[in-house]
Formats: C-alpha cells, structure tokens, sequence
C-alpha cells in the first residue's frame, strides 16, 4: 500500500544520501536513450537523482555515478551538457 503522505524520498546517485525530491537534481534517461538534466521534475523517462550541492555534481560526473544509476553508459555529449546545465543551474 502507498502512503502519499510520505515525503517523496529519492537517494542520490552520488553520496547515496536520502532526501526529499525538492532538494535533488533529476536526471532523466530518455526513450531515445538520450540523457538530460529535468529541471521540470517530469520529464518522462527514468530518473536518477543528485544533491544540489556542486560537490555531489562534481563527484557523480567523475566517478560516473549516473551511467552505474542508469546501468548504461551515457554519451560523451549528452554528459558535457548534462552536467554544464547542471552547474549553471546550481551556481545561478
Ligand atoms: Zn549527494
């Protein structure tokens, strides 16, 4: 049974930390296989999750936390932009 209740709890694919939803980045893992930063929160597909904090970001993107999330490797691209968003996002 659901409990909706219950803050919407999501592990951080960096630190492995868990916290509410509000205080994470998303990332999404597309149907076209492409991933991307979610700054909506509901892009469709598979998400994975990091702290808003540079120092999660900057351990995620070497340690290549989300292609162990996703269990797929992420594109070269699609990683360059992903995590540049992500530090616009972070800092702005
Ligand atoms: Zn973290």
């Amino acid at each position: 049974m659901r409990n909706n209740k219950k803050p919407f709890n999501r592990r951080c694919a960096s630190c492995g930390r868990i916290t509410d939803k509000s205080s994470l980045l998303r990332i999404v893992r597309n149907k076209e296989g492409h991933t991307v930063f979610d700054k909506t929160l509901c892009m469709e597909g598979r998400g994975a999750y990091i702290c808003r904090d540079m120092a999660c970001v900057e351990k995620a993107e070497k340690k290549n936390s989300l292609e162990r999330s996703f269990r797929a490797r992420i594109d070269r691209s699609d990683k360059e932009k992903l995590f540049e968003e992500i530090r616009e996002f972070v800092s702005g």
